[in-house]
């Protein structure tokens, strides 16, 4: 977790005045502090076991930065020469109101390239008001342009009601229709590329996730880098897989970027916080060893999965009847899923039928 006083994060060398209030703010592994920054001996705000570094608020912004730029310029799994993302395209970042997402827009921006944001409005209550707000905020201060979706209105139904009607779990309802409104949105404006904010914590989750059941079709396609394949299929990059959950947290903090706190309140049905949980366990007495496992398997071992598993799926592409997206069915899982809802949820049926 990380200690915050007076915005600023404590260290095991700060003091505190008597009776100071602090904040406490859960990240998923470890522990902030350290003595002195590795690069220019002040006084250090974050420590990273795994480097067995520590650095101030200025350098801990340049090795995130500079993290994310090795990440674009040699992505894994991707064709040599290729990159993550090109100066001058035109690239969409799905933004939660999270940490992650917007540590990620921030960095992308101030490496100058020109993303535009998504936030997609699930209905959850206040947890989706306060994060749309932050959102609308984040974009607001830096003069960046920031789409918005609301489920509801573009689909007919919100992720409680979707999962009600539905009788699916309240995240696979949830995800699968994020994932369908960040690929419209990217198709419909043209984008290049869309990036999401996943992080070396979800990627090594979901890694073990995959290895656990050994779902092969999944461990192919598990890649922070999927090339684009036409207008319908941009480019999709993960630029975060390789810094934690703490530094993207630490991050936000000494950039100064107001993110929402809080978990949604339906995570509890979330398997991927298991599989972290598990991972937690093994990475405390071993720091590394998450990021050991996930690039270990993505340098040495994606590749035997990827082509002939992958290709296969490619193959079988073609549009779906109602939404025009690429599918290797009919109609897409979307708007199989939606189709469903929709025959349940009680005034669905004055709703246009076509998803966009
Ligand atoms: S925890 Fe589940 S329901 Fe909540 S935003 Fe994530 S995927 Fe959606
Ligand atoms: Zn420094
Ligand atoms: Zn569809």
């Amino acid at each position: 977790m990380l200690v915050l006083h007076d915005g600023a994060l404590v260290t095991r060398d700060h003091e505190l005045p008597a009776g100071a209030q602090v904040e406490i703010r859960p990240v998923v592994s470890g522990g902030a502090g350290g003595p002195r920054c590795v690069v220019c001996g002040a006084g250090a705000v974050h420590e990273e076991p795994r480097h067995r570094a520590s650095w101030c608020p200025t350098h801990l912004q340049d090795h995130v930065a500079n993290q994310v730029r090795r990440a674009i310029d040699h992505p894994p799994g991707a064709p040599e020469g290729a990159r993550m993302l090109h100066y001058g395209e035109r690239v969409l970042i799905a933004v939660s109101g999270g940490k992650d997402s917007l540590a990620l827009w921030d960095v992308l921006h101030r490496l100058g390239y020109h993303v535009d944001g998504l936030y997609v409005g699930l209905g959850i209550g206040g947890y989706s008001t306060r994060s749309g707000e932050v959102c609308r905020a984040f974009a607001a201060e830096r003069g960046l342009h920031l789409h918005e979706l609301e489920l509801a209105e573009r689909y007919g139904y919100t992720t409680p009601s979707g999962a009600g009607a539905s009788g699916r779990s309240t995240c696979g309802v949830c995800g699968l229709s994020k994932r369908h409104a960040f690929d419209e949105v990217a198709v419909e404006h043209g984008y290049d590329a869309l990036v999401t904010g996943h992080n070396l914590d979800d990627e090594a989750a979901t890694l073990l996730g995959n290895v656990i059941r050994w779902q092969e079709h999944f461990l192919a396609r598990q890649s922070p880098y999927r090339a684009g394949r036409g207008p319908t299929q941009p480019r999709k990059v993960k630029p975060l897989y390789r810094l934690s959950e703490r530094e993207t947290a630490a991050y936000c903090v000494v950039a100064g970027i107001d993110y929402v706190l809080e978990e949604c309140p339906l995570v509890d049905g979330n398997t991927g916080h298991e599989l972290k949980g598990a991972l937690d366990l093994l990475e405390a007495p071993s720091p590394g060893l998450k990021a050991q496992f996930l690039f270990g398997f993505l340098d040495r071992v994606a590749d035997h999965f990827d082509d002939e598993v992958d290709d296969d799926h490619l193959a079988s592409l073609r549009e779906c009847r109602s939404c025009r997206l690429p599918t290797p069915n009919e109609v897409c899982a979307f708007c199989r899923q939606r189709e469903r809802i929709l025959a349940v949820l009680p005034g669905a049926g004055d709703l246009d039928a076509e998803p966009r």
